[in-house]
């Protein structure tokens, strides 16, 4: 797993402590989720079989890391 900012990390734990995490749908292949950013609501799907989340935003799209909309999912998820 590639380094995390702690920032990120704490963004992430807050999103999920304030309940700005759902999870929408559970298929066999994937799972979908929206986060409730300050700003927009952000798409977060988990792809079963990479193991691999991807998420809408654009710090996702740009740097090709972990946002802190992913960090809120992994922590519902418990991972
Ligand atoms: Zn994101």
């Amino acid at each position: 797993m590639e380094k995390l900012s702690k920032e990120i990390i704490e963004k992430g734990k807050k999103l999920f402590e304030s309940g700005k995490v759902t999870k929408d749908l559970d298929t066999p292949k994937r799972i979908y989720f929206t986060v409730r950013g300050t700003t927009e609501k952000h798409s977060v799907i988990f792809e079963k079989e990479k193991k691999e989340y991807n998420c809408d935003c654009k710090f996702n799209s740009l740097h090709h890391k972990r946002c802190s909309h992913i960090l809120a999912c992994m922590f519902k998820e418990g991972v």
